[in-house]
């Protein structure tokens, strides 16, 4: 693929118009390949956040989307899903987003063509009936209803900011909240998509607004009263800000946030399915993604044959430019954050780590890291996240150290685990503290129908989900007749 492209001009939308934010002088966006930068950075000036503000809060009183009937809010939605379809969407995203994130392009085509789906499942959700229900009371039938909170501000990371703003627009229009979209300031095109979909797909003006900027932007728009719901995806200190900021008014907060995930390999595991799970885990998103390994936990018996497996499965690893079809790896999203992996890599190896890496890397100027094991570090120097392609290694004698060890990070967001044994596997696996636990396999998919994805301690509070992500923006009221 051409490695020339223009990339979609940086636009808020705001009550259905199309606005240039102020150009931030000091700071560009960066072709993650090259740490060239490729097109001047935005942020919306203090009358674009009101403008927005003032909007979300007028359609909100007003009461125009929330009283919207769910049918036509679906038809909304489906629209939508029609206008996403055009191939134009899928193939300027995903060259925006490899550009921008370093996501390999295979990968993100994926989560761009995923778009309409993400729309039509919202409207299939509201055509269920779930949100407007008529239960039994003691005369007659009461009414159960879920109505929006409020305007509902949404913030996206980097990192799958495609599939991840998408979920939260969607749910966020078929709960009856108008909302704000605040993308990651290092990749705001999928969004500026999503907003040109929205018009051309009729969607009523103001329901959906753009605002792009930093994190004082996500952070003035977090403290606005107008606000009434938050849902955010990204890091810890991010979460931990949105969290403060909403206390005092109750405002709901959605925090997805960091993992620490544990992969755990039995003695009676199937070492090659294993390797091709630990693989996976490293290189996917280029080891940028919050279900990304953090530690592999292997008992003893077991270590030198699984690692001599997975060296072999990450020499044939190929990583290149974001945009080569043949890539299976590109780089770091942006040059401060492929530093900040460098320095977490520095710190365990001062504390005694041992790099272990196969991996090739390519001829570029870019922001490239090898998938990198690093074996005897002291399990309690590894409790953060690395937001990279990089995880340690830490062996167990029995059950009982394994779940120690795999219970031993507050950021309990995914777990995986290796056993032939699969009651075993899932007695263990039910004790692990984390949002949710694959065993014998590592991919992207939910885990369950209708299950949610959910975080356990510091990596977040809340569960997204097919329903559960809609849920989150409504609260109850329910109607009917006194029993006397
Ligand atoms: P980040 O927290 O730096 O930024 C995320 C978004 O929040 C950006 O749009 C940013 O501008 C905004 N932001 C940051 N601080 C803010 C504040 N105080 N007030 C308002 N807005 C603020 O995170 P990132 O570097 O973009 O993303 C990487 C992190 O996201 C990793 O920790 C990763 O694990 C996590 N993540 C979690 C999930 C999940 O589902 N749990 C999914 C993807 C990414």
């Amino acid at each position: 693929m051409s490695r020339d492209h223009s990339l979609p001009e940086l636009a808020n939308y705001i009550d259905g118009a199309f606005s240039t934010p102020a150009i931030d002088r000091e700071r560009s966006l960066h072709d993650a390949n090259t740490d060239k930068p490729i097109q001047g950075r935005r942020n919306s000036n203090r009358e674009q956040i009101q403008a927005a503000l003032t909007t979300t809060d007028r359609i909100y009183q007003a009461g125009t989307w929330e009283d919207t009937p769910a049918e036509e809010r679906a038809e909304h939605l489906e629209a939508m899903a029609v206008e996403l379809s055009s191939a134009e969407y899928a193939e300027t995203i995903s060259i925006a987003d490899s550009l921008t994130s370093g996501a390999i392009v295979r990968t993100t085509r994926k989560m761009a063509q995923m778009l309409p789906f993400v729309f039509r499942g919202a409207a299939a959700y509201l055509r269920e009936g779930h949100l407007d229900k008529q239960v039994p009371g003691p005369r007659g039938s009461v009414d159960y209803l879920r109505r929006p909170w409020g305007p509902a501000l949404l913030i996206a990371p980097w990192n799958g900011p495609t599939a991840i703003g998408s979920h939260k627009v969607a749910s966020a229009l078929a709960a009856g909240a108008p909302c704000i979209l605040k993308p990651s300031e290092f990749t705001p095109h999928s969004a500026i998509m999503m907003a040109r979909a929205a018009d051309r797909a009729g969607l009523p003006k103001g329901v959906f607004q753009l605002t792009l900027g930093d994190r004082s932007v996500g952070a003035q728009l977090v403290e606005d009263p107008r606000i009434k719901a938050v849902s955010f995806t990204g890091g810890l200190a991010g979460g931990r800000a949105i969290a403060r900021a909403c206390a005092d008014d109750f405002v709901p907060t959605q925090l997805e946030l960091g993992g620490n995930n544990q992969l755990v390999v039995f003695a009676d595991a199937d070492l090659d399915l294993a390797a091709t799970g630990i693989v996976y885990g490293m290189t996917n998103l280029n080891g940028q993604w919050c279900r990304a390994l953090g530690r592999l936990l292997v008992h003893e018996s077991v270590k030198d044959r699984l690692l001599d497996k997975v060296m072999s499965q990450l020499a044939n690893i190929h990583i290149g430019h974001s945009l080569d079809e043949e890539s299976d790896m590109g780089p770091l999203v942006h040059r401060g954050h492929f530093e900040q992996v460098q320095s977490d890599i520095e710190r365990l190896r001062s504390c005694g780590g041992e790099m272990l890496t196969a991996t090739p890397l390519p001829q570029l100027e870019g922001n490239f890291i090898a998938p990198t094991l690093i074996d005897g570090c002291r399990p309690e120097d590894t409790r953060e996240e690395i937001f990279g392609p990089v995880a340690t290694i830490h062996t167990f004698r029995d059950d009982s150290e394994a779940l120690a060890l795999a219970n031993g990070t507050d950021l309990g967001l995914a777990g995986y685990v290796y056993s032939e044994n699969e009651e075993k596997a899932f007695a263990f696996a039910r004790k692990m503290r984390t949002g949710g636990v694959k065993i014998n396999g590592y991919s992207l998919l939910s885990i369950g129908e209708g299950t949610p994805r959910g975080a356990w301690g510091l990596s977040g509070l809340g569960e997204e989900g097919h329903g559960q992500s809609i849920e989150f923006f409504t609260g109850a009221r329910v109607v009917g007749l006194s029993p006397q």
